[in-house]
């Protein structure tokens, strides 16, 4: 902007409203935070001075009752009674902005949320916000400006939002399926006591090369149709690996892994056939279709995108595998409903979407 009407836009500042004024501010500080692409969406917000603890914002009653009754109607579908899993349910009313059902079985009330992560959640007009930044994989930070709340609210905003997706996984992985383990380096971040060692400086390296106390063992497997599974193992061993795939690769599978012996020990065990490829796995001529190329490159992908968190703690190690395996299970229907659908239970895999 040239700089006389930068001087015309700074003498406009005193013709604001308060609320025009806390409308610009977040919107300076969102720029200042390097935040674009749906100003509009956070500006088209209703203003939202903080409401009473407790309370139930009447913005977010007012923006909400759509996708309030679209979850509800989903997790009647999948779970009925939160309670005692009755399917004998009925309309209850409307409470705080969402709707209330009552189960004839047990004669509990409950509500879309009741159950999930998200219950008991303040500000629900702001959640977008928070489905957004998790989208855009922001940091504490970055999410803390566009959602407005400060930065323990946040980081406890990222983990409620995350929990659930925690058990979103695949039935089951069937066809070509490529399984590689990888090594995620640990962060005592947050930690101040109880510490094995001096801590590192924020996304250090790890002191030894490879395996180590410092790197922790992480299992992904995906099959062709890009259904994909992961667990943190807590040894690189058989029974670690078979706690995560057992459950879920099929025994007709066509099992891709590299000559690891933990894998291929699991493999075998479980009874499913099993080709052993070098990483990169250069397909032989006479079987082109089997090679691990992309868990290799999911595991790329992962990497890339946690850089940005140098180092998470190992407890919240499951969040950050389930964050990206939304992310990459979404696609392009990556929206902040579709997100908070998934912060609810009704993750893609739970509703089938991938
Ligand atoms: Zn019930």
């Amino acid at each position: 902007m040239e700089s006389a009407a930068f001087r015309t836009w700074l003498d406009g500042i005193h013709r604001l409203d308060a609320s025009q004024r806390d409308q610009a501010v977040r919107e300076l500080v969102l720029a200042e935070a390097g935040i674009h692409g749906d100003a509009a969406m956070v500006a088209s917000e209703p203003a939202c001075p903080p409401p009473p603890a407790g309370a139930q914002t009447s913005g977010g009653a007012a923006a909400k009752p759509d996708l309030m009754a679209r979850i509800g109607q989903s997790r009647l579908a999948s779970i009925g009674c939160p309670h005692c899993d009755g399917d004998d349910i009925r309309p209850w009313g409307m409470a705080g902005g969402k709707p209330r059902y009552r189960c004839a079985a047990c004669r509990k009330t409950f509500n879309p949320l009741t159950g999930t992560p998200l219950s008991g959640l303040h500000y629900p007009d702001r959640w977008k916000d928070q489905a957004q930044a998790l989208i855009n994989g922001e940091t504490i930070a970055k999410a803390a400006v566009r959602c407005g709340v400060d930065y323990t609210t946040a980081f406890r905003w990222r983990h409620r939002f995350l929990k659930a997706l925690t058990l979103d996984k695949p039935a089951s992985l069937s066809g070509i399926v490529e399984a590689d383990e990888t090594f995620i380096l640990e962060s005592f971040k947050g930690k101040r006591r109880g510490l094995p060692r001096a801590p590192r400086k924020r996304g250090g390296k790890a002191s030894k090369r490879g395996l180590s106390a410092e790197q922790i063992p992480v299992i992904v497997a995906r099959d062709r149709s890009g259904a994909t599974i992961d667990g943190v193992l807590p040894r690189l061993d058989a029974a670690s690996i078979a706690a995560v795939l057992g459950p879920v690769v099929e025994k007709s599978a066509q099992f891709c892994c590299d000559g690891g012996t933990a894998i291929k020990a699991f493999a075998r065990r479980a009874g499913v056939a099993v080709h052993v490829l070098p990483a990169p796995g250069i397909p032989r001529p006479e079987a082109p279709d089997l090679h691990i190329n992309n868990i290799n490159a999911y595991h790329g992908r992962l990497k890339e995108w946690m850089r940005r968190f140098h180092g998470v703690a190992t407890a919240n190690l499951p969040h950050y595998l389930s964050w990206r395996r939304t992310i990459e299970a979404l696609g392009d229907r990556s929206t902040p409903e579709a997100w908070i659908r998934g912060a609810a239970g009704l993750g893609p895999y739970q509703q089938g979407l991938q």
